[in-house]
């Protein structure tokens, strides 16, 4: 059993590793706190939390993924080999709504860095073939 603590919202949910739902989750054991902002009627059960819980905070870290891909200016190479974002960038981001439609809001901020229309078309165009139209803005 694993314990997950979102650090996108207040969730924290117990799960069964050894169990994987048809939908690619792990199976929910116990939800130990179900933040406001996920207690809403369009959310049935605890599976669904976990679903949508996990689903929104993947947001944020998959559309970070896809972004230093593309921008190699955001990224730096770490002793792993793989990419993290420069040290002097900050990932903005935070979720507005309720349930399962939540928006992600994001931008990218530093003193030596530019956020370009570039970059908002990229995060746009990821956005929505990754999560759907509407589910990522851009500040
Ligand atoms: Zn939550």
């Amino acid at each position: 059993m694993t314990t997950w603590h979102s650090d996108t919202c207040g969730c924290i949910i117990d799960f069964d590793d050894d169990q994987i739902l048809p939908n690619g989750r792990f199976k929910v054991r116990k939800v130990i706190q179900q933040c406001p902002d996920h207690s809403t009627p369009d959310i049935s059960g605890h599976d669904d939390l976990y679903d949508t819980s996990l689903g929104d905070n993947q947001r944020k870290n998959v559309l970070l993924g896809k972004m230093l891909e593309a921008h190699p200016e955001l990224a730096d190479i770490n002793e792993a080999g793989g990419k993290v974002l420069k040290k002097d960038i900050d990932y903005i981001h935070s979720y507005t709504g309720k349930g399962k439609n939540r928006v992600l809001e994001v931008e990218f901020a530093g003193p030596n860095f530019v956020f370009a229309k570039k970059h908002k078309d990229k995060i746009k165009e990821i956005s929505d073939t990754e999560f759907g139209a509407g589910k990522v803005v851009v500040k």
